[in-house]
């Protein structure tokens, strides 16, 4: 089968202890039961310590919601101990997500990790095919739809990676490329058509997003904050330019071809062009408060909006609800708000 992937997924490594905010924090890690049963077969004082720190199927974490074998260093102590071969699926394959369609195998590493969203940012969004053995995991699919949505994704794609389309022109073509997808499967999706004043939906895109269910206990505090800089906050920076179009690029690749399974084109059309736009909204207020963006924070904020929403599923079902319902994510809205922040420096971006 064909294995495709952005190119620079290939040079992924897992940074382990210079990472500052590691996967081994703040998530409840479940062990699959191969690995379950492998860690009740461990003899000796670390077989000890393994059953010790387990319960109902993931580890106990601690207080501050460390991984109990994260060591001081930052690595892992199943790793040094027994290798790599005996972590559980979940920690062996973080931050990298696949989905298979048929004979194709698609696949990357997610915006949620510090070394990923490094790579996801400084590189061009370029796609790279090998041949890989064949794997029996796809669902039930149309193929004539999975055509379809090969070339909308393709286009869109091609649009938004052209530096000579501007950014704000590329995000209107992908929702109204979606638009026209839709129209083509028979699944219909609601969607609000009112369209309101820009100040006042990037208040309420601010408050839809102040109100999903934090990962991080900083984040919704931080995000108040910038809904509070907004009006102060500098222009779009014709320099963040070619990271958005990476991470506009990461979010199409990921998600366009979920459609394939439940119709919603322009949901997932939305949460790519959405996340890209209040990602930029977060460096302009980030520069207002602590002036330009390096890389490095780029980098961080796209990471960290990343783990809060497409990381917690219950936060995906929400906004995909609110971009049907509510007024600030109407077509037409998001239009004038995406035109509104890409305004001053239209021709360079
Ligand atoms: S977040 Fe990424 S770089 Fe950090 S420990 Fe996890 S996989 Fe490694």
């Amino acid at each position: 089968m064909i294995y495709r992937t952005p190119e620079y997924c290939r040079d992924f490594r897992c940074i382990a202890g210079e990472c500052m905010d590691s996967c081994c924090k703040g998530w409840e890690i479940d062990i699959d039961e191969a690995t379950a049963a492998k860690y009740a077969t461990i003899k000796g004082a670390f077989g000890e310590r393994l059953r010790d720190n387990i319960k109902d199927g993931h580890f106990i974490l601690s207080k501050d919601e460390r991984c109990p074998f994260l060591n001081n260093d930052g690595l892992c102590d199943i790793y040094t101990t027994l290798g790599e071969k005996s972590l559980c699926h979940i920690c062996a394959e973080h931050p990298r997500y696949y989905e298979w369609f048929g004979n194709i195998k698609e696949g990357g590493t997610g915006l949620c990790c510090e070394a990923s969203a490094q790579l996801i940012l400084s590189r061009p969004f370029l796609l790279y095919e090998e041949e890989v053995p064949f794997e029996e995991a796809a669902g039930e699919y149309d193929e004539e739809l999975f055509d379809m949505l090969i070339e909308v994704r393709e286009s869109m794609l091609e649009t938004v990676c052209d530096d000579n389309t501007p950014l704000a022109e590329a995000l209107c073509y992908i929702l109204d490329t979606a638009l026209t997808a839709a129209e083509c499967i028979d699944i219909q999706i609601s969607r609000n058509k009112t369209t309101i004043g820009v100040a006042e939906a990037i208040q309420k895109i601010f408050h839809s997003f102040s109100e999903l269910e934090p990962i991080d206990d900083k984040w919704i505090p931080y995000i108040r904050r910038c809904a509070n800089k907004l009006d102060e906050a500098p222009n779009a920076n014709a320099k963040h330019i070619s990271y958005l179009r990476r991470i506009a690029a990461y979010f199409l690749f990921r998600y366009i071809m979920k459609s394939i399974y439940d119709g919603n084109v322009i949901g997932y059309a939305t949460f790519a062009v959405v996340s890209t736009l209040f990602i930029c909204e977060l460096f302009r207020c980030q520069s207002a408060e602590h002036g330009a963006c390096s890389f490095e924070d780029c980098a961080e904020i796209a990471k960290n909006y990343s783990k809060e929403t497409e990381y917690c599923e219950e936060n995906m079902e929400k906004l995909l609800d609110c971009f049907e319902t509510e007024d600030s994510f109407s077509i037409n809205t998001l239009k004038a708000v995406i035109r509104a922040t890409f305004r001053k420096n239209v021709d360079d971006i």
